[in-house]
């Protein structure tokens, strides 16, 4: 009688550059049945095409094809299309899309036209692209992420990429998401996971916008999987990305400790840093377990170290 090999459900909740990085260090395990569920708040339309920014970062890595240098975008890509789209003054040039980028741009949008739902495109996407993982999109409804700064309610790319992140926030707005539904693919993956993995991805901007969506706060606080979050800060700084500013912007503490408790409720661990030193009375005060080891995640292999030791921690929970 054979075995499935693949007896682990193991699913990663991603936002962008540092979910799919938590992602690759799950693939190719032959004990490994991975499903990555993907945030969809940063997604917007642009030249009339549905840029999914988060899920093609998860996508472009798992498929090894990601620009290494910035961590999104396709390896190699040119952007002469946007060349010619700045020439004829067209809108939200700002918005880098590379030529080979917006093939994948042109096909989502024409399937999504067609009547296919983002999560139907998505799995073919991922066939093609030879990705050996499931890639889900948290819901297949839209429900941008809104950012109230100090200059006004912007789009979640506008305040991002156009002005660089640099107006203060006041507060991320997730209220469409709230309308909007967990997918029925989404609901079984959370239900039948062994393991779940909080990406270290940004827990205001990735992650947040997740838990607004529809019913999956509750999902996750009620299902039965071993639940570990990894902390994005490293030495109290972000690896990458708005995050400190964000903290400092919306009067948050800057420490792993903050953003912890964001997650009460929805973890058994909390993954800090080798080099952090959690305080006495906060691993006394919660119902998690803190764990300390190496989370940087610069190559692929420090990909698989990390998911090695989150697969035996959660094996100890
Ligand atoms: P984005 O959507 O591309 O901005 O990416 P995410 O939201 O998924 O991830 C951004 C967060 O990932 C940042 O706050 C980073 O600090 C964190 N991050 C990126 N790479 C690493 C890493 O190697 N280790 C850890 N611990 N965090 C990381
Ligand atoms: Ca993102």
């Amino acid at each position: 009688m054979s075995v499935d090999p693949k007896q682990i459900k193991v699913v990663v909740i991603a936002g962008g550059v540092g979910g799919a990085r938590m992602a690759l260090g799950f693939l190719n395990r032959p004990e490994v049945d991975m499903t990555v569920v993907v945030n969809v708040g940063d997604d917007d339309w642009f030249h009339g095409l549905r840029v999914c920014p988060d899920l093609d970062t998860v996508l472009y890595t798992l498929a090894g094809v990601v620009n290494p240098k910035h961590g999104w975008g396709v390896d190699g890509d040119t952007t002469r299309s946007l060349s010619v789209l700045q020439k004829l003054e067209a809108p939200d040039t700002w918005m880098t899309l590379g030529d080979a980028d917006l093939g994948l741009h042109i096909y989502r949008s024409t399937a999504l036209r067609a009547g296919g739902s983002l999560t139907e495109v998505m799995s073919l996407v991922a066939q093609k692209f030879g990705v050996k993982a499931t890639l889900l999109p948290v819901t297949d409804e839209e429900c941008p992420t809104l950012i109230k700064t100090t200059s006004g309610l912007l789009r979640f790319q506008e305040w991002f990429v156009r002005d660089r992140g640099q107006p203060a926030v006041k507060a991320v707005v997730t209220d469409s998401a709230k309308h909007a539904h967990v997918t029925a693919g989404v609901q079984s993956a959370i239900r039948e996971a062994d393991v779940i993995v909080i990406a270290p991805s940004n827990p205001f901007l990735s992650i947040g916008p997740m838990l607004s969506v529809g019913n999956f706060r509750a999902l996750l606080s009620e299902c039965s999987a071993k639940r570990v979050a990894v902390s994005p800060l490293i030495g109290g700084k972000a690896v990458k990305g708005p995050l400190v500013k964000l903290l400092q912007d919306l009067e948050e503490p800057v420490s792993s400790e903050a953003i912890a408790a964001r997650y009460e409720g929805l973890i058994d661990a909390f993954v800090i840093d080798a080099d952090e030193e959690p305080e006495d009375d906060w691993r006394a005060g919660v119902p998690y377990q803190i764990v300390q080891m190496p989370t940087l995640m610069s190559d692929a292999d420090k990909s698989r170290e990390l998911a090695t030791r989150i697969c035996s921690l959660a094996e100890g929970l």
